[in-house]
């Protein structure tokens, strides 16, 4: 396969599309809307994982399994929840295949129909709030902390590798309070571990900001998100945090004794981040050479090339890049010595900026001379030419200024692309011109909200959580409005 990519001034989607292949993250499986996410992919969405594991675990949270399947009957139990997701769900119905009579092939087996049909989870809610029902009742038992780190599916129509896929591993945090003030705090708390984890982690800077009664999650009574900017200027929801109120407690009968003695429902709040932050990471930081990996998160964070002409001279390059790689291990950086004798070193160059192994060290018969090494950045593609008794440290620097300097680009990007917009003639041109998003007076009805969906394409991506209240004009409708949302075209 050709290392070349289209490039993104070409055609953004094919050259997303050829990272994600070409990089050996993921690839379309038999069935649509389905991946296979290949070795290299799946350690960059385990350091994320681990990652995040540790941020819900230092915030006391706990990690617990439930079922993949949900009976109907829970499903439908909260009226909104079941609205929102029922276009997406399929269901399970039979439990047997026979062989057809013919001999020839595998049919359902009729008599083998399962008395309550299932579903297959898109979400937990349901499943989990028919267990806390037996594990909550009295505040003594509150508030019940839980993650799971699982997959779900939802029938998507218009699938996209990462981004959007029917089945998508993700984690759903859901948890119980006592109050409606705890469940709010621990909502927003939850958004702001996400961000962290985005902009710290992922060097991809994001905004907080709540969803409009329209992109709200079914059965939620308010969802926080935070979104992200993609280089083609589309805005992508990047994670979600949902404020449910006592909408699963009262549908799944989850009542508390207080410590005054009344019973009354719990509080609630759930919230997930997917398999979609790998699409999100890719579209951030990628080039046109291909991927672009922050060092937080990297595989593979330093990669050795050696050049060599001889056996001999492999011998002696080999021993110099032990040496080099046992400092850096010790250092908890993760080093790969690439000394397979298959590939050039041109192949080996191509295949790591390809793959967006942060830093490359190359090292040649000169160099053993000189007592230096070549270190090659993959974000800027600059080269150096160091000494090796500072390789330890100057590589320890240079992956934090990679990590940072990813993070200052994408931020001044994300940036350079929110437009003040007053007009609708102003807010279209912005729209189809330069994209991103656009901060706009919005009248804060539903009615207006879909019109412009429905004429630009274009949605509330979120209400700000930081921008003063200002009043205005609605730039579609002209009514009041009591402040400006962002809008944007979104993945
Ligand atoms: P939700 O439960 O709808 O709030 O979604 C939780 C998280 O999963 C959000 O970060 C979504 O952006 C993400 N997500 C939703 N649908 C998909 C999908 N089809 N593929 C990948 N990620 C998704």
């Amino acid at each position: 396969m050709s290392k070349k990519l289209t490039s993104r001034s070409e055609d953004y989607s094919k050259w997303y599309n050829e990272i994600v292949m070409k990089a050996d993250l993921a690839e379309n499986s038999g069935v649509r809307g389905m991946m296979v996410i290949k070795p290299y992919g799946y350690a960059i969405w385990e350091k994320m994982q681990s990652i995040l594991d540790k941020m819900f675990k230092d915030t006391g949270h706990e990690n617990a399994y439930f079922p993949l399947l949900i009976p109907k009957s829970y499903f439908s139990k909260e009226a909104s929840h079941v609205d929102g997701f029922a276009k997406e769900c399929a269901v399970v119905t039979h439990y047997r295949l026979k062989n057809d009579e013919n001999g020839k092939g595998i049919v359902v087996d009729e008599t083998a129909k399962l008395e309550e049909e299932l579903i297959i989870r898109p979400t937990s809610e349901t499943i989990i709030w028919d267990s806390y029902r037996k594990w909550i009742q009295s505040y003594r038992d509150l508030p019940l902390l839980i993650n799971q780190w699982a997959n779900v599916l939802r029938w998507e129509m218009r699938t996209r590798l990462f981004l959007r896929t029917a089945e998508f591993l993700w984690q759903e945090g859901h948890t119980a309070h006592a109050t409606k003030g705890e469940a709010i705090i621990e909502a927003e708390k939850m958004q702001g571990v996400y961000a962290t984890f985005a902009e710290k982690f992922m060097a991809m800077p994001v905004i907080k900001g709540t969803k409009s009664v329209n992109e709200r999650f079914a059965g939620a009574l308010e969802t926080y998100t935070i979104e992200a900017l993609m280089q083609d200027g589309k805005a992508l929801q990047a994670g979600t945090s949902h404020f449910l109120g006592q909408n699963f407690a009262k549908a799944f009968d989850v009542k508390f004794t207080s410590k005054e003695g009344d019973l009354d429902y719990v509080w609630a709040t759930s919230w997930g981040v997917s398999t979609r932050l790998m699409g999100a990471l890719i579209m951030t930081h990628s080039d046109d050479h291909g991927l672009v990996l922050p060092p937080e998160l990297a595989p593979i964070q330093v990669v050795i090339v050696p050049i060599y002409k001889s056996e001999e001279e492999l011998t002696a390059v080999s021993a110099m890049a032990h040496e080099i790689m046992d400092e850096l291990k010790n250092k908890d950086i993760s080093v790969k010595f690439d000394d397979r004798t298959t590939q050039k070193p041109g192949w080996k160059f191509a295949e790591y900026e390809l793959k967006g192994v942060p830093l490359r060290i190359v090292i040649g018969p000169r160099d053993l001379e000189k007592g230096t090494v070549e270190l090659a950045r993959r974000d800027n593609l600059t080269k150096t030419i160091i000494e090796k008794h500072t390789i330890t440290e100057t590589i320890i620097r240079t992956l934090d200024e990679i990590q940072e300097s990813l993070f200052d680009k994408a931020h001044q990007f994300r940036n350079d692309h929110i437009t003040e917009v007053n007009s609708f003639e102003e807010f279209k041109t912005v729209l189809e011109e330069k994209g991103g998003f656009l901060s706009a007076h919005w009248d804060g009805s539903a009615e207006t909200e879909e019109t412009i969906k429905n004429l630009t394409k274009a949605t509330i991506r979120c209400i700000p959580l930081d921008t003063p209240s200002e009043e205005g004009i609605c730039v579609f409708s002209g009514k009041r409005s009591k402040g400006r949302v962002l809008f944007a075209k979104a993945y």
